[in-house]
């Protein structure tokens, strides 16, 4: 008999860089019964439209199973490129690739824009999903300060200045903080980039959930206005699983056809394509339109959120403060300065509640005293027990 092989000497270098958080060990501690949970970022599975999808799907493999269950083209489905591309403006179906959830977007962007030591441009704090793509192709972040409004433009210039391979950013109820770039904001960063010759990655997972009538422009948008149509600089991504659902993995990204055109090709490496049963029945779920889906998630969640606030206002300590998402399915929540939200979440466990301490979602390790509140996956009366239980571990940690 050999002897065992050590794994870890044989694993490639960047395979130290493939981690888990800290925090997903901790979360882990979290799957016990009784635990009330605002710290995954999951739709309610209460309003994933089955019905509809049990029969699309079976009139799909009954009358296009040879197409359905085959290999197809690495781009995707084309009545769904078409479909995508005909709800962004100026845009081509052959400026779409379908992708196996924008977490997939995420990989190939960075194994074709990142070298070693590349700089990459992030919010602070960021998808810490987009962390975890990123990391393994080892660049260098540069993190923008942020307000409510979004990315501060003195500090995304000075960051553009530094030549940032592209510039990450959620301008729609981002991901962790639910934040809602101003329109404003918007218009600096497009013009910002293109004075650097920067591309903009923007990643919009959460558009279709705005919750007032205010529904503000894509960068991508606003980059096609300013340079009257055309390919521009932003790489525009979006899923289906928020409105859909996730377990689908059916997402896309969209832009300059030389951009698509290499994660086309980096794609082909990577999975091929993505599920063409999964495709078809994404797009026989939205040629009619998706409002009737939309408006009840957005019912949902609005009253969820609303619950939240509420409850976060009358159990929280003084001295903690959120913000007010209008969309989205998080609340952004920051604890005094020097109070460690990782130390509050231990407490927090013991009265079986949790949440995501927010240090993990800032690439330049600040953070320690944010947290992320998900309100999307939870009844509302689970809401306000699971504050009120926040609220008496906050009270602990504060010694108050
Ligand atoms: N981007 C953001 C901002 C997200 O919040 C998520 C999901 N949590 C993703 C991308 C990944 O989504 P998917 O791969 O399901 O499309």
């Amino acid at each position: 008999m050999g002897s065992q092989i050590s794994w870890e000497s044989r694993f490639a270098r960047r395979a130290a860089r493939i981690t888990s958080s800290t925090i997903r060990e901790l979360l882990k501690m979290a799957q016990q019964p009784g635990m009330i949970t605002f710290s995954g970022g999951l739709p309610a599975p209460e309003l994933f439209p089955a019905e509809a999808m049990a029969q699309a799907s079976a009139r799909l493999l009954r009358e296009k199973a040879n197409q359905a269950l085959q290999y197809s083209t690495t781009e995707g489905y084309p009545a769904l490129r078409e479909w995508v591309a005909a709800r962004l403006p100026g845009t081509q179906p052959d400026q779409v690739l379908m992708v196996s959830g924008s977490q997939q977007a995420l990989d190939l962007l960075g194994k074709i824009f990142i070298d070693v030591g590349s700089p990459v441009a992030v919010e602070s704090p960021t998808y810490m999903g987009a962390l975890s793509a990123f990391n393994p192709y080892e660049p260098e972040y540069l993190s923008i300060a942020m307000d409510e409004e979004g990315m501060i433009p003195e500090a995304l210039e000075a960051v553009l200045q530094r030549g940032p391979r592209f510039v990450y950013a959620l301008p729609t109820f981002q991901n962790p903080s639910g934040r809602l770039m101003s329109l404003e904001r918007r218009r600096k960063l497009v013009e910002l980039a293109d004075k650097y010759s920067v591309p903009i990655v923007e990643d919009d997972a959460y558009a279709e959930l705005y919750y007032s009538d205010q529904k503000l422009p894509t960068l991508y948008s606003l980059d096609q206005q300013m340079r009257g149509g055309g390919e521009g600089n932003v790489i525009y991504l979006s899923t289906f699983s928020k409105t859909l659902a996730p377990g689908l993995r059916v997402a896309y990204a969209a832009g300059p056809r030389a951009v698509i055109h290499k994660l086309v090709q980096a794609k082909q490496g990577a999975d091929l394509h993505t599920g063409s049963l999964n495709q078809m029945l994404v797009y026989e779920m939205v040629k009619y339109g998706l409002e009737e889906q939309l408006s009840k998630i957005r019912q949902t969640y609005t009253a969820r959120r609303d619950v939240m606030l509420e409850a976060l206002a009358q159990h929280l300590p003084k001295g903690i403060v959120w913000n007010q998402p209008k969309g989205g399915m998080f609340i952004w929540v920051q604890l005094p300065q020097g109070m460690d939200a990782v130390s509050l979440f231990k407490k927090a466990l013991e009265q079986k509640v949790t949440f995501v301490p927010g240090q993990p979602f800032h690439a330049d390790g600040s953070g320690h005293n944010t947290l992320r509140l998900s309100f999307s996956n939870a009844e509302p009366e689970l809401i306000r027990e699971g504050i009120r239980r926040l609220g008496r571990a906050a009270e602990e940690e504060m010694e108050l």
